[in-house]
Parts: structure tokens; sequence; C-alpha cells
């Protein structure tokens, strides 16, 4: 089969065939796929920053974000069937562990990643387990919702908390109308009664984001934290949800939030610099968040299938690999890159 290679650091992905992967394990479950996104962790994996995290042995497949059709399945498989439409969660997990046990599929103690340190995606075939696999509704297309595997089920993980913790009436504030924030805004309309404020530098995001259920966009051009302020009676949110994490976002986020809110970092890059009086004396909370687990992915599927999530992709065939990267490395790309082997 035609599989996109990591074939070293620094170079260029590479088209080749390699062996289809079959049936090894009773659990095993063969996908033939269908879309994979083109996400900026390829572009870091190809520079180099995970090498030394994931270990893992060149060549090898890339691609993390994937969905398709289930194409085999091992003896033991009972929650899919050849021909079965999924979605694949993005972690092989091994159900056995602490973790695994009480859903926390992201924290398993012995799981592996298709597209980070295993084969992933960018194929015309993937090899995962029954635990990986969330069957998707018939309206849905692979190509549709491959980028909701990963982007779409960070950004669900994350407000999915915020609406355990909110009361209607109560403000969150999104920090980041892009890809994770798109999705976020969303879900926050769908599955809580909290005000969403939506801070952007991009005017454009910020249009968009009231386009697509935002109760307030503000544009971040230096009057925003006041803006929020007044929103708020001068409190700040209960919850800020934070999709930057860098170029000064979070020192602007914490100065939105309210006494007792909670911070839920997602975007990453900078350090949180608050002096530890100030969290002690307001019982302010900063909350990391990592991907999403098996169940979050359910539920995320459940909004698609409902038509109150969509994403934006643009797909191109397997072969143009390179211009799905460098357009998105050059920011060319509209909502999600697809790839459709
Ligand atoms: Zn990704
Ligand atoms: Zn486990």
């Amino acid at each position: 089969m035609k599989a996109v290679q990591v074939v070293g650091y620094h170079t260029g992905l590479q088209l080749t065939e390699i062996p289809e992967p079959t049936v090894e394990g009773p659990l095993d479950v063969i996908v033939r796929i269908g879309g994979a996104g083109v996400c900026r962790t390829d572009l870091h994996i190809l520079e180099g920053q995970w090498e030394a995290k994931s270990g893992v042995a060149l060549p090898y497949t890339i691609g993390h974000e994937n969905a398709g059709w289930v194409h085999a399945v091992g003896d033991a498989v009972s929650n899919v069937a050849v021909g079965d439409k999924v979605i694949l969660h993005p972690l092989i997990t091994c159900g056995l562990c602490r973790a695994c046990r009480s859903g926390d599929d992201v924290h398993c103690q012995n799981s592996t990643f298709p597209g980070i340190d295993v084969d992933g995606g960018y194929a015309e075939y993937l090899r995962t387990t029954a635990r990986s696999v969330v069957r998707i509704d018939d309206s849905l297309e692979p190509a549709d919702v491959a980028a909701l595997a990963d982007a779409g089920l960070t950004a669900y993980h994350a407000v999915a908390k915020v609406a355990q913790t909110t009361r209607p009436g109560d403000v969150c504030v999104v920090i980041g109308a892009g890809g994770l924030g798109h999705i976020g805004i969303q879900v926050l309309k769908a599955i809580s009664a909290v005000t969403v404020v939506v801070v952007d530098r991009n005017p454009a995001a910020v249009e968009l984001a009231v386009k697509i259920g935002a109760d307030h966009g503000i544009v971040a051009d230096g009057g925003h934290i006041d803006r929020v302020l007044e929103l708020t009676g001068g409190h700040g949110a209960e919850a800020v949800v934070d999709f930057v994490g860098e170029g000064g976002a979070t020192r602007e986020g914490i100065a939105m939030l309210r006494r007792a809110g909670n911070y839920y970092v997602v975007g990453y890059g900078e350090n949180i610099d608050v002096p530890t009086i100030d969290v002690i004396s307001t019982e302010i909370n900063f909350i990391g968040n990592l991907v999403g687990s098996y169940n979050d992915l359910q539920e995320l599927m459940t909004l698609a299938a409902q038509g109150k999530v969509t994403l934006h992709t643009t797909t191109y065939p397997l072969a143009s690999f390179q211009q799905a990267l460098d357009d998105l490395d050059a920011g060319r790309v509209r909502g999600r890159a697809i790839l459709v082997p």
C-alpha cells in the first residue's frame, strides 16, 4: 500500500510502498483510511521536536488524526464490524491500567500513539484496536470528521470541564478563535449555558466566532481586558479557556478571571507567572488539558451527527501531502487540511 513516511528529521516526508498492516492480536482492527488530518504537530515532528520524546524508529508512517472504514478485525472484536465507518481515538490503550479503568485513556500507562510512535494514517490502511474505534453516524463522512480525532477532541475535553463546573449565566472567555477555539465555541454553546466571550487578535476570526454562536466577540487591540471586566460587572469570568498560551496570552487571560475562577490551559509555549499570594488569596485554579478520552470523542461525534459542531476542511489527495504541509506552514489552509488516500 501507499504510505507517507518520516525518513529523517529536517528533511521531507516520502511517499513509498509498504506492506499493508494485518491483524496480529485478537483485538486488532485494521482501518481503511478515509481521511487523515494534517496537523501542526506533523510539522513539529519533522523539525525533530518529538525525536527524543517518541523514540520512534525510522522510517515510520506519520498522521495522528484518522477516520475511515473498518477493513478487518481480530477474533475478539465485538464492537465494530467490517465496513463500519469509524473515527479513531488517537491513542491505542491497554484497558487494564488504573487510568484506563477510570476512563482516562490519555494517561494509560501502556499506550502507543499512531502517527507519533507507531505507524499512523498518512496511508491507505492503519492498525489500531477495538478500544480506539468510535463508530460514527451514517450522515458523517470520515474525511469531514478526521480532524476532530485530535484537534476537536482536545477542544471538547477542555470545554466539557467548563460545562460541568459552571451555571447558566456564568461567563466563559475563549482566548483564540482558530482551529481549536472554533470547535470549543460550538461545543460550549451546545452543552453549557455560559455566556461565551471570544477574544482574538484577528478581526476576521472574531467575526467568524460570533457567526458560529459566540455571544460577544472582542478584538484583542489593547482594550480587551477592560471590555471583559465591563461585561462581567468588574469581576471577571468564571472560566477562561486559553487556546493560545503564548505571546502574553496567559497574563491577559488571568487578568480576566474572576475570584475562584478556573483557567484552562490548552495552547502552550510561555510560562505562567503568577505570585503565589494571588493564587491563594483569590483561590484561582489552573487546569491542564491533554487531548481527550474515548468517551469525550464519542460525545463529540454525537454533537457532529446532530449538526451542532462542524469543521471547515480542505482536502488533498494523499500524494499531495507536501502541498498540504506547505499550505499549513504558510497559513494558507482554510479550516483543516485533510489527506484522502
Ligand atoms: Zn493533531
Ligand atoms: Zn491503560
